[in-house]
């Protein structure tokens, strides 16, 4: 099939291509319907291939499978970020997933029973549209940033790839998630004077690797599947809590930071003479600074009317409150704590999926809209 002649007027359009959007596709495909999606990428997968070199994934193979297609290979294996890549590019060939990338939507917008959808010069009209466009689209940056010197290398983690991109001289790490304490690490075996700024959020207590895929993920998976979700009393009790804060070290830990000679420095709280400042006052004189200070959803591109005061989706499990027809796919904790990632996002797709009104045919399974 030619997927570049699906335009005009579909069922379903989902807006964004990575993983939730196919995974939903999968679904919708099962469904017979007449839909398309649409990423704003030139190739399935280039989320994650955007991603630093050596990334691998901390969530084991025999999790990281979507609808249909459990991942290939050692299931107690982290795959790396390219090969997540490409099974995502296989899964769209594989159930022929109407998939028209290098299209990024700038707008969204409701008019009447329909839903309209601008790229470039491009419209399309849909009964429904499913927003699947990741959680990680905006880097969020420190406003001082700016004040740095320009002698100062920055970068955002999303822009970072290897040690190979920053100059000689010392390296402050900005934030200590999980790209902040592995990104450390990394540039810390290259010969760069590495230190890290702020406080994990906590740290998974037990060693990340194969015997914790057998043992202890399917009782992280659990939890984050089943119990920590806004469907039970704990987790809607929990899940605020943990929105606010950012997640837990899963596989690099502070004693891994400190065997690899990384100074912990407190946060950076500003910017003096175009250098770091951390919280005790000190002043860092540093060469390159890598903000691993996460990022934020954001819907600029959607008609306000339909997003709520904040801008942010009005929706209870993906499904708007009171706009029918629009659905929201990948974010975080959109029911679940693992909601956004792989382990997660298959059953939110395929609830999703069943929400979706099913079109009045004649003789069809498939409304010609
Ligand atoms: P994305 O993969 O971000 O896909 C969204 C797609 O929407 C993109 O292809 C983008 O081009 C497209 N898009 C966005 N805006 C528009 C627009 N306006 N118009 C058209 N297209 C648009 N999860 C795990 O399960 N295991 C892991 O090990 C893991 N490791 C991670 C490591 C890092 C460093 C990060 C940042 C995240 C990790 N995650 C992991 C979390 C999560 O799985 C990923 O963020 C995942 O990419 C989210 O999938 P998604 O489809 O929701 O969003």
């Amino acid at each position: 099939m030619n997927h570049d002649d699906l335009t005009g007027r579909l069922d379903t359009l989902v807006i964004g291509g990575g993983q939730a959007g196919l995974a939903i596709g999968f679904y919708l495909k099962e469904q017979e319907r007449n839909f398309l999606i649409l990423d704003a990428n030139q190739r399935i997968g280039d989320a994650w291939r955007k991603r630093w070199d050596s990334l691998r994934l901390f969530t084991p193979a025999k999790y990281d499978g979507l609808p249909g297609a459990p991942f290939p290979g050692d299931p107690l294996s982290f795959p790396s970020k390219d090969a997540l890549a490409a099974y995502l590019e296989g899964y769209a060939a594989r159930f022929d997933l109407p998939v028209q990338t290098g299209v990024p939507v700038e707008r969204l917008w409701r008019d009447g029973d329909r839903y309209i959808v601008n790229s470039g010069g491009n419209r399309w009209e849909a009964r429904n549209v499913v927003v699947a466009t990741g959680s990680t689209q905006v880097p969020e940056v420190p406003s001082f940033a700016g004040e740095l010197a320009d002698s100062v290398v920055q970068l955002h983690s999303s822009q970072y790839r290897n040690p190979g991109q920053l100059q000689e001289g010392p390296v402050l790490v900005v934030g200590m998630g999980n790209s902040g304490a592995e990104i450390a690490i990394e540039v810390s075996r290259t010969l760069h004077t590495t230190q890290v700024a702020g406080r994990p959020a906590g740290e998974i207590p037990v060693k990340h690797g194969r015997t914790a895929a057998r043992y202890a993920f399917p009782v992280v998976r659990f939890l984050g599947l089943h119990v920590l979700t806004l469907g039970t009393p704990i987790g809607r009790k929990v899940v605020p809590a943990l929105k606010a804060h950012a997640e837990p070290l899963v596989r690099t830990k502070t004693k891994d930071l400190a065997a690899a000679g990384v100074q912990v420095v407190p946060r950076v709280t500003g910017v003096a003479d175009g250098m770091p400042v951390v919280a005790d006052g000190t002043r860092l004189e540093v060469s390159n600074v890598i903000w691993c200070t996460g990022f934020r959803e954001e819907f600029s591109w959607i008609d306000p009317a339909l997003l709520d005061a904040g801008a942010m989706p009005r929706q209870w499990r993906g499904v708007a409150l009171d706009s029918p027809g629009l659905f929201f796919l990948g974010q975080r904790f959109l029911y679940a704590e693992v909601s956004d990632t792989l382990p997660g996002l298959g059953r939110d797709a395929r609830y999703l999926a069943s929400k979706i009104p099913v079109p009045v045919t004649r003789g069809s399974a498939v409304a010609a809209t």
